[in-house]
Formats: structure tokens, C-alpha cells, sequence
């Protein structure tokens, strides 16, 4: 408020002083307050830009000073403008465009000057309106604000009476009356104003008229039905409302309707009802128990990756398109005139030179502080280009060009984190359990879970062995709140822990993830394996879920973003933040 009243001219006189102010002054006070209005429709932007041209101009000539309720008089009555529609020149036109609908409120009603005038809203519960004070600005506040001009709770029905007899008076044509004979939120009948009744008596110049001469004059009850004797349909909404109702005027439940005539619809609305609700179904991703039921003990036959039991653990719905049902993507690339690679691609050609840059260093006896470290890792990125560029047509050589200026920053990145602590490594790319038959977790008491993967790099530190994967986004999703696991999203961490112990023969003490890029900056997030030891336990959890037929969507939409399968969800990707999807918020809700 301080701006706006340092810009407003003193309104209450000081002993013996009457307080004086210019319209200018009135102008810049009234302009200060435009100034923190917000945005609003199309409309309000126009008024406010036709008030404050007018204020600029008072404020530039009207600078004789009077009293304050001159000047304010003077600024009001400039003020009283016609508002034309959004984005036209000149004057508001004094006649309304033909073909328009016109609202307006009762102190308004008859500028647009129509032939024909609607009055709706003339039931006794919201007209005159309520006798109850109101609730944001109280009689008393009103008073001391308003002194005299903000109406009190007593006045505003013999107010709205007035401006309806007014508006009545000044109107022109066909006048039609109408009042809502049903309140469908509190699921009551409505009766009319006792206003109606007025107009009745003085349209029948009658005055002997009572309630029941006006029900009987207002006959049959429109609705949103169209009536059997009226035979013109104005839109679908007539439609589809005539091909509803029954022969007494009743709606029928069209959306069963619809569902039994066309079961594929009918089994849609039914799962999108189920999302509304909160009982758990096939709709909600819990598919049920086999017949005999399955543990996950059964499923041992089936080796799954690190990756794999991460996504079940993001999205066990995604999971089941996608290595249960085994529904893929189109594999349909899409021209991207600004993207040559995509993260897959980049990621797995930086992991390439990653691998082959230590251990070509390795077999050459180059030093990672050596100049020729560098070299190597700049020119195995180059061949790793040059053969990507065969494999995978770039949009254009400058798209190309840029990419490559990135993977080579990211392999200065590789090399300058190398240098900082040189790997004493004893594998690289290091498989296990690609063989049928899987490296073995320990997971707890129950049996133990196969898995598979590969892990990027496995260091010796003489009594342990340390564990890396490395990342090339950022270490987004890895902060201490997230925990270890990260609600089943991070198991690598686990796996790779428990699976280099195995191959190797030898104890891990940590695992870390490093972050190698320059927008990873070199990050590392180091999981200890005391921590880890529960992975393998909650691996078995999740499987035994799976097995039980337990598939639903994930709680978190910020896994949606980067989905396959968003259109199986109904989830619309959006530029930024996290998408909306009915399905995750049932899981957030329920599980
Ligand atoms: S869109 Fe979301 S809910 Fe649907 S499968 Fe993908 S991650 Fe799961």
C-alpha cells in the first residue's frame, strides 16, 4: 500500500486547513494503483490501457488545484468510458454487432439497445440477493471505508429491486423472465422472486394475482431437453440430448448406453472410472495371482538385468509392457533437424572410449598424466565419431559438429577426473552372469536372486575391490534424500556390488557412480557396501510382486517423462516439470 497512498494526495483535512488536491494529482494516484493491477482478460488489458491514456492526459493538464472531491469528481466523470473490444482503435461503437449474445448486468442491461432482452435469475434465493453482510468486506469496514458509498448488507436488496425496476423501465422489445426452478448443487427446488409476480400482474394489469396464477401462467419447465414437439436441433449437444431423453421428458444414463453399444468404449469409461475410485483392479495395474500361484522362485529361469529390475523397480506397469507383454516402440527414428545423437547413442559412445582409452593406455604404458593420454582418449572419441557418422545419418554437418565439440569437452572432462586419482583397474566392461545360468545375490534369508549385467569399471585396492558405473547426464536423483535405492530405481549400486565380490573372489568395499561430463562435473556418489546390503532382499520383494501379479503404475510422474509408453497412460508430454498421469496418482493415492 505505500507506493499507492505516497501517490495519493491528502485526503483528510489537517486543523483548520481544507485539504486540496489537482485532478492531475487524483490521476497519479489512481495510475499508481492501475500499475499493481494484474493481468487480466484481453478486455481488462484494453480498459486499462484506454484509463490510462485519459490519466496521462489529466495528469499533463488538469493541474489547478480545488478540493479533493472536485478533483475526484472531475477524474471520475473522465473516467466513465465505453470499453470497445480488445485490440480495436477508436471509440466503442454505440449500437451492438448483430448475431452477438449480450451480458450484461441488471444497471447495464439495456446499453446494447436489442430487440429482444433475457432477464435470468429471478428466484427468491438470488434475487434480490441476501441480507447476510459479506463475509470478505464487513457493514462496519464498509462503513469507515466507504463512508456512505460502499452499500450496506441492508441496502443491496432494495437495491437490486431498484435497478431492476429501472432496467425494466428503460427497456425496449421482448422482455422474457425466467427464473431457475431447480438448484441441482443442493438438490432443491427453487421458487420464483415475488419480482415475477409483480410483472405478471402489471403485464395482465391484474394486481389481484397471486403464486399460483404465475405457476400456471409459466406452464411446462424448460430444461436442456429438447422438447418432442420442438423439431429443430441446434447443435450436437441437442443431439445427442434428443436421442437421450425418454417420451416423459426424462434423461436416460447414456454414458452406459454408450458402453453397452459399443463394448470397447463401454471397457474404456469402465477403466477410467476405476482410476476415479480407489479400489485396486486390473485397471489399476494388480492383474492377480496365478493359477497355481507363482513365487518368485519360479521365475529363476529368467535372468534379468540390472536395468531391467531398475525399471520394475521405477514402474513395475512399465515393466510389464515392456518384458512381460514385450511391447516395443515403434522402431521409427524421427528427423530432428537440431539432434544428430541421441542419449542412448552419446552414452554408450562415451562409454566406448572410457573402456578403450584406459585400456589402450594401459597396454601402451601411457600414464594418465601423460600429454598422450589425452591424445589417445581425443582420438579414440574421433574414431568413435567418424564410425557413429557412418552408422547414424546426422541431420547436418553443423548439428555434427556442434555434437562432437561436446563429446570431445566430455572426454577432457574423462580424462581430468582420471588424473585426479589414477584407477589401479583390474576390469573394464566386465560381463557376469551372461550365461544361462546368472551370478547368485544373497537376499537375506530367502533364496538368492540371479541376476546379469555389466559393469563399467572395477578397481583394486590391494585388501578391496571398488565398483564404478559410469554416468553421463547429471547426478540428478542422487542426493541424500533419495536414499540408497531410491524406492527401487537405483539396484546397480547392489547388484554390481555383490556381483564383482562374486566374480572377482574378492570383498568390495564401496560402490560408486561417476559422473565424467562436463554436465555431470565429474561428481562421484559413493554407496558403501555396508549400506548395500539389503539390495539383494528387496530385489526378491519386488520379484515376488511380480509374481503375484502385481504390475502397478509408479507413484512418481517424474518417471513418466521419458516414458515409452505414455500413450498407453494417456500421459501428455510437457515441456517442463512432471506430466500428469491418472495412473500414478491412483498409486501415489492408494499404495
Ligand atoms: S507413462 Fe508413467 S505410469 Fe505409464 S508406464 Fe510409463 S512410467 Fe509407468
Amino acid at each position: 500500500m505505500g507506493p499507492i497512498l505516497d501517490a495519493t494526495p491528502e485526503v483528510r483535512a489537517s486543523k483548520n486547513v481544507a485539504p486540496s488536491a489537482s485532478p492531475a494529482e487524483v490521476a497519479a494516484g489512481v495510475k499508481s494503483l492501475l500499475a499493481r493491477v494484474t493481468d487480466g482478460t484481453d478486455t481488462d488489458d484494453t480498459a486499462r490501457d484506454r484509463l490510462l491514456r485519459i490519466l496521462d492526459r489529466i495528469e499533463a493538464t488538469l493541474t489547478r488545484r480545488t478540493d479533493f472531491p472536485s478533483a475526484a469528481a472531475i477524474v471520475r466523470s473522465l473516467l466513465a468510458i465505453r470499453i470497445p473490444a480488445p485490440r480495436t482503435e477508436g471509440t466503442a461503437p454505440w449500437s451492438s454487432a448483430a448475431g452477438h449474445l449480450y451480458l450484461s448486468d441488471l444497471r447495464h442491461g439495456s446499453a446494447a439497445g436489442r430487440p429482444f432482452t433475457f432477464i435470468v435469475g429471478l428466484d427468491s434465493t438470488h434475487f434480490p440477493g441476501s441480507a447476510i453482510e459479506d463475509p470478505l468486506l464487513l457493514d462496519r469496514e464498509r462503513v469507515r471505508l466507504g463512508q456512505d458509498e460502499l452499500s450496506l448488507a441492508r441496502d443491496r436488496a432494495a437495491d437490486a429491486r431498484f435497478n431492476l425496476a429501472q432496467l425494466v423501465a428503460r427497456l425496449r422489445g421482448t422482455v422474457t423472465m425466467s427464473y431457475a426452478r431447480w438448484d441441482p448443487a443442493e438438490a432443491r427446488a427453487l421458487s420464483p422472486a415475488p419480482e415475477l409476480l409483480q410483472a405478471l400482474r402489471l403485464a395482465k394489469a391484474d394486481a389481484t394475482l397471486n403464486f399460483e396464477h404465475l405457476d400456471h401462467h409459466l406452464r411446462v419447465t424448460e430444461s436442456r431437453l429438447p422438447r418432442p414437439e420442438v423439431r429443430v436441433d441446434l447443435d450436437a449437444g441437442d443431439l445427442w440430448l434428443r436421442a437421450l431423453a425418454t417420451s416423459d421428458g426424462r434423461l436416460r444414463n447414456g454414458v452406459e448406453a454408450v458402453g453397452l453399444a459399443h463394448p470397447r468404449l463401454g471397457r474404456g469409461l469402465r477403466a477410467a472410472a476405476a482410476l476415479e475410485g480407489d479400489v485396486a483392479s486390473v485397471h489399476t495395474g494388480i492383474i492377480g495371482q496365478r493359477d497355481p500361484p507363482l513365487s518368485y522362485h519360479d521365475l529363476r529361469g529368467r535372468i534379468l538385468s540390472a536395468s531391467r529390475l531398475e525399471a520394475l523397480g521405477a514402474c513395475p506397469r512399465r515393466f510389464l509392457f515392456a518384458n512381460v507383454l514385450r511391447v516395443a516402440p515403434p522402431d521409427d527414428p524421427e528427423f530432428d533437424p537440431h539432434r544428430w545423437l541421441d542419449a542412448l547413442q552419446r552414452g554408450s559412445l562415451l562409454h566406448e572410449v572410457y573402456e578403450q582409452t584406459l585400456r589402450q593406455a594401459g597396454e601402451r604404458g601411457i600414464e594418465p598424466g601423460d600429454d598422450a593420454f589425452l591424445v589417445l582418449a581425443l582420438q579414440l572419441a574421433d574414431d568413435e565419431v567418424a564410425r557413429k557418422t557412418r552408422q547414424i545419418p546426422s541431420p547436418s554437418p553443423v548439428v555434427r559438429q556442434i555434437e562432437t565439440a561436446g563429446l570431445r569437452e566430455d572426454v577432457h572432462s574423462f580424462v581430468e577426473m582420471i588424473r585426479r586419482a589414477p584407477p589401479r583397474w583390474t576390469a573394464l566392461e566386465m560381463d557376469f552372469g551372461m550365461d544361462d545360468i546368472g551370478v547368485e545375490i544373497p537376499a537375506g534369508e530367502g533364496a538368492p536372486v540371479l541376476a546379469r549385467g555389466r559393469i563399467d569399471r572395477v578397481d583394486d585396492h590391494g585388501s578391496h575391490l571398488r565398483v564404478v558405473d559410469y554416468k553421463t547426464g547429471t547426478d540428478y536423483g542422487h542426493g541424500g534424500k533419495s536414499g540408497v535405492y531410491r524406492g527401487g530405481r537405483r539396484l546397480q549400486n547392489a547388484l554390481y556390488a555383490a556381483a564383482a565380490a562374486a566374480v572377482q573372489g574378492k570383498p568390495v568395499d564401496c560402490m560408486e557412480y561417476h559422473f565424467p561430463t562436463r554436465r555431470g562435473e565429474n561428481r562421484v556418489r559413493r554407496y558403501a557396501v555396508s549400506d548395500l546390503r539389503h539390495g539383494g532382499a528387496l530385489v526378491a520383494m519386488m520379484l515376488e510382486g511380480a509374481a503375484a501379479g502385481w504390475f502397478p503404475a509408479t507413484d512418481d510422474t517424474d518417471d513418466c517423462r521419458f516414458c515409452d509408453f505414455q500413450a498407453l497412460c494417456g500421459v501428455k508430454p510437457v515441456e517442463w516439470g512432471k506430466p500428469p498421469c491418472r495412473l500414478a496418482d491412483w498409486t501415489a493415492r492408494n499404495l
